[in-house]
């Protein structure tokens, strides 16, 4: 595997960052996800306006036009000799002595750029069964719209999910709603067929796919209310789902070990899977 990691390319098992570069001490760094078919990427658009987003955010520069970004991207692609997976991109604002205040601002932002191959015969068979999840209380901080690597609370959300045997954790707020996984959009199809998802401010990411399904449900002409859900708005719903560049589209048949609708995968939940590779599969490049 091959890694690439401030400008120049190195074996994934030797790539190394600095003890003081800042993403490391100070998660002063963002990241974006695309997922990767027959070696291209999904949703460029999406995902290069969200990483500048970030970026602007937290005013770190970016480190190099979209075009010389989208090169080394297909690039490390390349080298992975990587047709169907994810691409990791991460952006912090470089290697500074330790102090929270930034650096000077020549400072250049350090780049790391990471493959990995996805086994899509797996993955469609995890989504035919499709996954559980459990809730957790929202504790996460009030910019959960920049896609910042401090991802403490994710991890930990994540990890009590897989201790209670299930695929993903629902963040839910001090009104007993439902943010967002902790790498995933939530969704659900309600009784009379309205698909529902929490709509996008500063407390959730705005989700990529999620955008994509947006457009795919407007043509499909399906009734979209972003309106947010109770944990037990989701159990009483006809099916529920998540999407994210690692997810897709993914069926949730139990919430908290209570199952979603009849409990089995929502026919609808995997039409619009299919629609949505379908889609990024035409125009990844
Ligand atoms: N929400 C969180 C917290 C995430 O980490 C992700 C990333 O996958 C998503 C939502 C989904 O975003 P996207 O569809 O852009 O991958």
């Amino acid at each position: 595997r091959i890694a690439y990691v401030n400008r120049r390319f190195s074996r994934h098992d030797q790539a190394v960052v600095h003890i003081e570069d800042r993403g490391y001490q100070l998660a002063d760094a963002i990241y974006e996800v695309w997922s990767l078919f027959d070696g291209k990427l999904a949703d460029p658009e999406g995902h290069f306006a969200r990483l500048e987003r970030s970026l602007s955010e937290l005013k770190i520069a970016m480190p190099m036009s979209r075009a010389a970004l989208t090169m080394v991207l297909k690039e490390t692609v390349r080298q992975n000799r990587v047709r169907e997976g994810l691409v990791y991109l991460q952006v912090g604002r470089g290697v500074a002595p330790r102090d929270h205040a930034f650096p000077h601002p020549d400072t250049p932002p350090s780049i790391v750029i990471t493959v990995k191959a996805i086994d899509r015969v797996a993955t469609e068979a995890k989504a035919a069964k499709g996954v559980s999840v459990i809730t957790t209380p929202e504790n996460r901080w009030g910019r959960c719209d920049i896609k910042t690597v401090g991802l403490l609370p994710n991890a930990m959300a994540k990890q009590a999910a897989k201790e209670r045997g299930a695929a993903e954790a629902w963040f839910v707020d001090e009104m007993g709603l439902v943010t967002e996984g902790a790498s995933s959009n939530a969704w659900i199809i309600d009784a009379d067929g309205t698909v529902r998802t929490r709509a996008t401010n500063a407390n959730i990411l705005r989700g990529v796919t999620r955008y994509s399904l947006l457009e795919i449900l407007k043509e499909q002409g399906m009734t979209v209310d972003e309106r947010p859900f109770t944990p037990d708005e989701a159990r009483a719903a006809r099916e529920a789902f998540i999407t994210g560049a690692g997810a897709l589209v993914l069926p949730v048949v139990a919430v908290d070990g209570h199952p979603v609708g009849d409990g089995t995968v929502g026919p609808v939940a995997m039409k619009l899977r299919s629609l949505y590779i379908e889609r990024a599969r035409a125009t990844a490049i």
